[in-house]
């Protein structure tokens, strides 16, 4: 069994996930937004263990709690992260263009490529690389269980901003039609914003896909 905790967290309202299983109380934490005490506090209420800690891209907003979850898990948790997204982790992800400052937690140990599978529990992950948004954005698909945590690639109605550094309208365009709508309609949406949604109601309703 998979069991998902989402939060909103931090300046910019981001989900965070924490996904545990029941069965040995290990969990992976994909996007600890801001306020890792709430994240652990989440886990330890559930008896679950934080393994890793697995980035869909290297944004403040994505990791400002980051720091706060590997201080207070033992062992720390080994961070992933996008080869192409570590310029912009080394630039605390940003967060000075919003005048913040984040301590971004331990440094990046796994890389992420597209096509590898991580394991939580007996669970399979796959990779998916997906830029646009940003040049290392990556997404989770869970098959066995129609998941899809996709970051800040595609929202509900919407789609990742193109603006910031490293971001592309055509590159996004092209992960959202080859790494998302190639997924069957009722695959789950877990995005960084927002309510989640499902590939078929965005096929059908997102505006940008027309
Ligand atoms: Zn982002
Ligand atoms: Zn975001």
């Amino acid at each position: 069994m998979l069991e998902i905790v989402s939060f909103v967290l931090g300046p910019a309202a981001t989900n965070a996930y924490l996904i545990g299983s029941p069965e040995t109380g290990e969990a992976v934490v994909i996007d600890p937004a801001w306020d890792g005490d709430r994240i652990l506090a989440a886990a330890a209420g559930r008896g679950w263990r934080v393994t890793n800690i697995w980035l869909t891209h290297a944004h403040f907003d994505h990791l400002g709690g980051a720091a706060a979850v590997a201080d207070g898990s033992s062992p720390p948790p080994p961070v992933a992260l996008h080869p192409d997204d570590y310029w912009l982790w080394r630039n605390e992800g940003g967060a000075g263009l919003f005048g913040l400052k984040i301590d971004p937690g331990p440094e990046p140990t796994i890389d992420l490529r597209h096509g590898m599978t991580m394991h939580m529990a007996g669970h399979s992950f796959e990779v998916r690389h997906a830029p646009g948004h940003s040049r290392g954005s990556v997404m989770f698909h869970v098959p066995d269980h129609g998941l899809l945590f996709c970051g800040d690639v595609i929202f509900q109605g919407s789609i990742g901003r193109t603006d910031l550094p490293g971001g592309d309208f055509k590159t996004l365009m092209d992960s959202i039609h080859n790494q998302v709508l190639t997924l069957p309609d009722e695959t789950r949406l877990l995005n960084g914003h927002g309510p989640e949604t499902t590939v078929g109601e965005e096929r059908r309703h997102n505006p940008f896909l027309r």
